[in-house]
């Protein structure tokens, strides 16, 4: 199974899960027309597309998946916030609740970001192993078992966030605002250390900061802390999320 990221920052969020046969989107919030051509133009094999939460860099593209034909699938929340155009509607998760999409089963659970009712999700699949997804939370109120994958947000460090507001690149409603909603790179640590990580592969860190990360030392801590292969989830990256070695 591959993970194509499309885009992983305040710009706009966008991941495809995809193998010969299926494909599941994560986040709405790149044009369409590069979901499209990261699908090598073969929509039907999306089984579903995954919306965190409504703000625009996750959600701005909804309609155009929907008007696609593809199934939407986010929290009731999410949906009573989203401006929605299009016939179709999405489809309401409830939170904790198992849904089977093609070969994936998607449970989603709450996170702690600034918006309706935000989710983070397991999705499990035969060729991946559980992989944890959780973007946009300045702290994840669950721990995990028997994860492979882990795509989680690294998305300041509190030494650069506050370096930035010193020197006045920063306003303070922003620093308050990215401390109040976003994962900083201490907390993302910890997280992963709460979590039992026997089986997991690879972590992929989402959602850095423009201006308040440091993606080469993210990925040193993280590994520091966890041991484990650490990627960043940059525009265009690729990687190969399997269960077993070989
Ligand atoms: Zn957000």
């Amino acid at each position: 199974m591959k993970l194509r990221v499309l885009n992983s920052n305040s710009k706009g969020n966008c991941y495809i899960l995809q193998n010969e046969n299926e494909a599941l989107v994560i986040e709405c919030g790149v044009k369409f027309s590069e979901v499209k051509k990261a699908l090598d133009f073969n929509v039907s094999k999306v089984v579903a597309a995954l919306v965190s939460h409504e703000h625009g860099d996750h959600a701005k593209y909804v309609n155009d998946a929907l008007n696609s034909g593809i199934e939407v699938y986010t929290s009731p929340g999410t949906i009573s916030k989203l401006k929605l155009k299009s016939n179709k509607l999405p489809v309401a998760m409830q939170s904790k609740k198992i849904v089977q999409l093609g070969n994936f089963k998607v449970m989603a659970f709450d996170v702690k970001h600034d918006c309706a009712e935000p989710y983070g999700f397991l999705i499990d699949h035969p060729d991946t192993g559980i992989i944890l997804f959780a973007t946009d939370t300045y702290y994840l109120p669950y721990k995990f078992d028997n994860l492979s994958h882990i795509l989680l947000e690294c998305n300041y460090s509190m030494d650069i966030l506050n370096a930035n507001y010193n020197e006045g690149k920063v306003h303070k409603k922003v620093r308050d605002r990215v401390i109040e909603s976003h994962m900083n790179v201490d907390t993302c640590c910890d997280t992963l250390r709460a979590n039992n990580l026997t089986d997991v592969r690879n972590i992929i860190l989402l959602h850095l900061s423009d201006s308040n990360s440091n993606e080469k030392l993210f990925m040193k801590q993280v590994k520091q802390a966890t041991g484990k292969r650490v990627f960043v989830a940059s525009r265009g990256f690729e990687i190969e999320l399997n269960k077993n070695l070989f």
